[in-house]
């Protein structure tokens, strides 16, 4: 590789290779209600349903219970006629046999009654009597015919009980914890969210609001990076601002090695006369200095910091500029700090599809790949085409803020207009 740049996949391969997840632990519920903590959590052993769901077959529509055999041939041309001998709402128990020739006025929900195998529903059906009295006299017209099963839910045949309804590694979602509920798990193993320290390093950088004084500008990868970690399924810790100073950088670092299971830093990993994080990180901690061939993010750090306790925390170095940082946090950091939070390999990256350039992806040869912010969407034609975002240098971040997908364009001159490139996804 050119200039001694090495490529993503290796740098990849290095930084993976000692992220891996914490302990697990329990996490408590609340009857039928996850912690919004839990969200995006990873579950650290399979969960094995107690219980049916749904737990007795019931009426999946508002009808009439029937046995189907006795509405063979029912139309509305010629719709058959059933005596209606009680009627049963969700939440009632099923009090009421129906017997030949005869039917229950049904509600979604409802338990089946025994002798009924098909409900009728209420559309196909005419009810000429008052709905109020339900005496055992007034009768259905049932202007359709309806099979064995027909609109009836089994029991178990969302869940059944015994059956692995996640496997270790599903993430809890909305509705991942909703059919935790069905199923009664008030407790599931889960992964420890890891705790991932952020801070950003540069003398020039503020974020009290004050005016700025010359040479100063607003820190703003934090704010980018906090959302980032948090996408992983970790927590961000918050460590500020650090000043280009080696004392103190040393020992933000430090106690943020103490207290997190990673450390993201933002700046400073150049080969500026300042960079600080490179000059300290070196001396403290078991760094290696990467110059990928990618573009942007050229220069990165990975290595593990070992605190107090002895375990050895890992260290994502990340370049200051602000698009820089984004996308090797996407490409690096993210995939770590997913496995860190437990997730199975196939969730550590963002899905990658082929999409179709509907301008030019212009670039020179470099020797690098360079991964070009795009607006991806899908067209009539049914595939994902992308738009370059205006502005591709590595500080215009307001650009790069628009863009829902990076498209990967390999060294060479690029994609000309209708062709195809990889895209990564920026969804989960
Ligand atoms: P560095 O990687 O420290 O050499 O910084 C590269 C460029 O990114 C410089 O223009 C910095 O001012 C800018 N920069 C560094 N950190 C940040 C930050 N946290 N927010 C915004 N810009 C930054
Ligand atoms: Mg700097």
């Amino acid at each position: 590789m050119a200039g001694g740049l090495i490529p993503i996949d290796e740098a990849r391969e290095h930084v993976l290779q000692p992220c891996s997840a914490p302990d697990a632990v329990a996490a408590h519920t609340l009857p039928g209600r996850f912690p919004a903590s839990v969200m995006g959590a990873v579950l650290a052993a399979d969960v094995v349903s107690a219980e049916d769901v749904p737990p007795f077959a019931n009426s999946a529509v508002d009808g009439y219970a029937v046995r189907a055999a006795d509405v063979v041939g029912a139309s509305p041309q010629s719709s058959t006629e059933l005596r209606v001998t009680g009627e049963i709402a969700a939440g009632a128990a099923a009090n009421v046999d129906v017997e030949n020739g005869r039917a229950v006025r049904i509600m979604t929900g409802a338990p089946m009654p025994v002798g009924a195998d098909a409900v009728v529903m209420v559309e196909d059906t005419v009810f000429d009597g008052d709905k109020s009295v339900l005496d055992g006299s007034q009768s259905v017209r049932v202007l359709k015919a309806v099979k064995p099963g027909d609109g009836v839910r089994d029991a178990g045949d969302d869940v059944r009980r015994g059956e692995t309804v996640f496997a270790a590694g599903t993430a809890i979602t909305p509705a991942v914890a909703a059919v935790l509920a069905s199923i009664n798990a008030r407790e599931a193993m889960v992964h420890r969210r890891p705790r991932v320290a952020v801070l950003s390093t540069g003398d020039e950088l503020i974020d009290d609001g004050s005016p700025l004084a010359p040479g100063q500008i607003r820190e703003s990868n934090r704010s980018m990076l906090v959302g980032l970690v948090d996408q992983c399924g970790a927590d961000a810790v918050d460590h500020g601002i650090v000043r280009d100073d080696e004392a103190v950088l040393e020992d933000v670092l430090r106690r943020a090695a103490n207290d997190c299971d990673a450390i993201v830093t933002s700046g400073g990993v150049s080969m500026g006369d300042y960079d600080v994080v490179k000059a300290v990180l070196s001396r403290i901690a078991d760094m290696r200095w990467m110059q990928i061939a990618i573009k942007p993010a050229k220069p990165f750090a990975f290595g593990l910091l070992t605190n107090d306790h002895g375990v050895a925390v890992p260290v994502f170095g990340l370049p200051g500029n602000p698009v820089s940082s984004l996308v090797s946090f996407e490409l690096l950091a993210r995939p770590a700090l997913r496995r860190m939070a437990g997730h199975p390999e196939s969730a550590w990256d963002r899905p990658v599809v082929t999409a179709v350039a509907d301008q030019p992806l212009k670039r020179g040869r470099d020797g690098k790949v360079h991964y070009q912010r795009v607006v991806a969407r899908f067209a009539a034609d049914g595939r994902v085409h992308v738009e370059s975002v205006r502005a591709q240098a590595s500080h215009q971040l307001a650009a790069t803020a628009l863009a829902n997908a990076i498209a990967v364009v390999p060294d060479g001159d690029g994609v000309p207009a209708g062709g195809e490139v990889p895209v990564i996804l920026l969804v989960t």
